[in-house]
């Protein structure tokens, strides 16, 4: 008996990263899946986007995990198509019991050099595409009566500002508020509602890139901003964070909600 065994989640990211992880584990344990990635680059970044084939591979390790998966290529900005995906998802499943809004982008810039398209651009993805997410979500889970777990992907950025990322560390933080009120709103229907706060995970998004490179390079002073972390080296696996969804996702954390679970190598404590 898996530890979310004839549940269904909807994941969304689930192209590659810790989306992919999350859907392939939330299988593994016994969940059927409803999947979306943009599949495309979504804004100006500077590492590479993923692809059709990435979200293809994802849909094969559900599969050959003897679950289904229903998935389409869809923007988190696009609250019609998100929509449209999670009621077909749940029609042709049958109902809606975990969410992963995992979706999201990274950047970098001082706040006052930043490009107005840049900041709306990290706001309408990492902050509006959890709510799109959400509201999607929300009413046919409340229409199910099964409650449910829903699970926001925050950063170590939702919990301490970090230098060059204010466009990023303000929808983290926002991710945490929204989740928070979720919280209250969804609990006289037992849907429970927390974020996770990951650090330096082993994905595309997670690499060091040009424009960090510079940003450290240019102002000396981010570096000791960006603050410690407890254990060495401070980089987690996709596997870990998907680790803390599942333990969210099942039954095992039935009297968790308006939490945030940090899975950070300590780095939101000191
Ligand atoms: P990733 O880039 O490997 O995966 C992110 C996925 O989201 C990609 O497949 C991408 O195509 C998809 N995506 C981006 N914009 C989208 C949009 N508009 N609509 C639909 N899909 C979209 O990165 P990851 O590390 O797996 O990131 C997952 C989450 O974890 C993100 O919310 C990120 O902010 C958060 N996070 C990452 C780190 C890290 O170090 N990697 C640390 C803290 C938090």
């Amino acid at each position: 008996m898996g530890r979310v065994q004839g549940k269904v989640a909807l994941v969304t990211g689930a192209a590659r990263g810790q989306g992919r992880a999350e859907a392939v584990l939330l299988a593994e344990e016994g969940a059927d899946v409803i999947l979306c990635d943009v599949c495309d680059s979504p804004a100006e970044l500077d590492y590479p986007a993923a692809t059709s084939a990435d979200l293809a591979e994802t849909i094969r390790q559900v599969e050959r995990r003897g679950r289904r998966a229903i998935a389409a290529e869809v923007d988190v900005r696009d609250p019609a198509a998100l929509e449209e995906l999670t009621r077909r998802g749940v029609a042709e499943l049958s109902r809606l019991d975990i969410v992963v809004a995992n979706a999201g982008i990274v950047s970098w810039g001082r706040f006052w050099e930043m490009s107005l398209e840049r900041w709306r651009d990290m706001i309408d993805i990492n902050l509006t595409g959890v709510f799109h997410t959400l509201r999607a979500a929300a009413p046919l889970m409340i229409e199910a009566g099964n409650g449910g777990s829903i699970i926001c992907i925050s950063s170590v950025a939702g919990l301490k500002s970090l230098p060059g990322q204010a466009h990023y560390s303000a929808a983290k933080h926002g991710v945490v508020g929204l989740a928070k009120s979720a919280a209250i709103e969804l609990a006289p229907y037992r849907i429970r509602v927390n974020t996770v706060h990951p650090w330096a995970v082993d994905t595309a998004m997670g690499q060091m890139g040009p424009e960090a490179e510079k940003i450290f390079a240019d102002n000396p002073s981010f570096s000791a901003a960006m603050g410690q972390y407890l254990f060495d080296p401070p980089i987690s696996q996709p596997a870990d964070i998907a680790n803390a969804v599942l333990f969210l996702a099942s039954e095992e954390s039935r009297t968790v909600t308006g939490t945030q679970l940090t899975v950070d190598h300590g780095a939101s404590k000191i």
